[in-house]
């Protein structure tokens, strides 16, 4: 939404979001960009700081694009401030929580931020795959929390999965459909089942993809080919791991494997391997591809 525009819910005036990576930073960008305030936190408020200049980057090149203008930019930014710990986030409306895909970290957010909230503050978490009634459960407000599940890279992917948990009351889930439209986003409702709609469907071909590779069936680049150009996706099954970062990956088919009790989501051991070894994909620099170089290289 360009600048002078306000945004279209007007309940919601600042956004906070926990965790800086690559989610929390692209809906800290959207948000910003939609005209919202944005108070973004991670460990450090160093690495907060790093991810508020990678937005700026992405945003030149929407510049360069012609969707933003040079003053649209300047603005979001302005809205921007970050922050670690939980106090930056006593004036939010709404809060979403986009740290790893890690229960144990993620109850302990939220049991950190419950107590600076305003009563009516509504929670969000953008877990892949982990049950919002279980997070919701730890927190002083299951009615107000639920699931709000962006697509990486959020600036450009049009679709938001919402999950209600078992205690959402109908008012939050209206507000973050509101908000979600005002950023320009398309709704999906999913039931708070494993992994929702998208991810039980993706990363289980996901993970048969590392089996083929697993089991010899073909290489990286063969598989990647295969899965472009004869079934028309846009990418090939492990450049995309890549992307979402094998860590996800990994912690969506545990959760599918776990919550689903079908031994067709055990997780594929190359995966596991690839993990162990610190070769989680793009934002280590390694994954089923090198990205040390120009060009990624196939690493099988
Ligand atoms: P990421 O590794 O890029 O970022 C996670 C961030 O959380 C890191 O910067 C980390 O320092 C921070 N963090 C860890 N503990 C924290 C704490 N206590 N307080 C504040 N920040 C903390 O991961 P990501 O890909 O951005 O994933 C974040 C969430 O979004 C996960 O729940 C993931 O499942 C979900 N998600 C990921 C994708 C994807 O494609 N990667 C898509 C949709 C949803």
């Amino acid at each position: 939404m360009p600048e002078s525009e306000s945004p279209t819910q007007p309940n919601i005036k600042t956004i906070g979001i926990i965790g800086a990576g690559q989610m929390g930073g692209g809906i800290a960008h959207v948000c910003a960009l939609a005209g919202y305030n944005v108070v973004l936190s991670d460990v450090s408020e160093e690495v907060a700081k790093a991810t508020v200049e990678t937005i700026g980057h992405y945003m030149d090149r929407q510049i360069g694009r012609g969707t933003i203008d040079e003053a649209d930019k300047a603005a979001a930014l302005a809205r921007l401030s970050v922050g670690s710990g939980m106090e930056i986030f006593a004036d939010a409306d709404v809060v979403i929580e986009a740290a790893s895909e890690n229960e144990e970290l993620k109850r302990e957010i939220l049991k950190a931020l419950c107590p600076v909230l305003k009563p009516e503050t509504i929670i969000c978490s953008n877990t892949s795959s982990i049950s919002i009634t279980r997070l919701a459960s730890t927190t002083d407000r299951p009615e107000k929390f639920m699931g709000m599940h962006f697509m990486n890279p959020v600036p450009l992917m049009q679709l938001v999965e919402l999950i209600r948990g078992i205690a959402t009351d109908p008012e939050t889930f209206d507000t973050i459909k509101t908000l979600t439209g005002s950023l320009g986003k398309t709704v999906s409702t999913a039931e708070d089942f494993p992994a929702f709609i998208v991810n039980r469907i993706l990363l289980p071909m996901i993970n048969e993809a590392v089996y083929t590779l697993y089991e010899g069936v073909g290489s990286v680049s063969s598989i990647d080919i295969a899965m472009r150009l004869g079934a028309n996706h846009p990418m090939g099954p492990l450049e995309l791991a890549d992307f979402i970062g094998l860590d996800t990956c990994l912690a969506v088919m545990h959760v599918l494997y776990e919550g689903l009790a079908d031994t067709k989501y055990r997780p594929c051991p190359l995966l596991v391997k690839y993990v162990e070894a610190g070769w989680i994909g793009k934002k280590s620099g390694r994954g089923f591809y090198d990205y040390s170089g120009d060009v990624p290289v196939p690493t099988r």
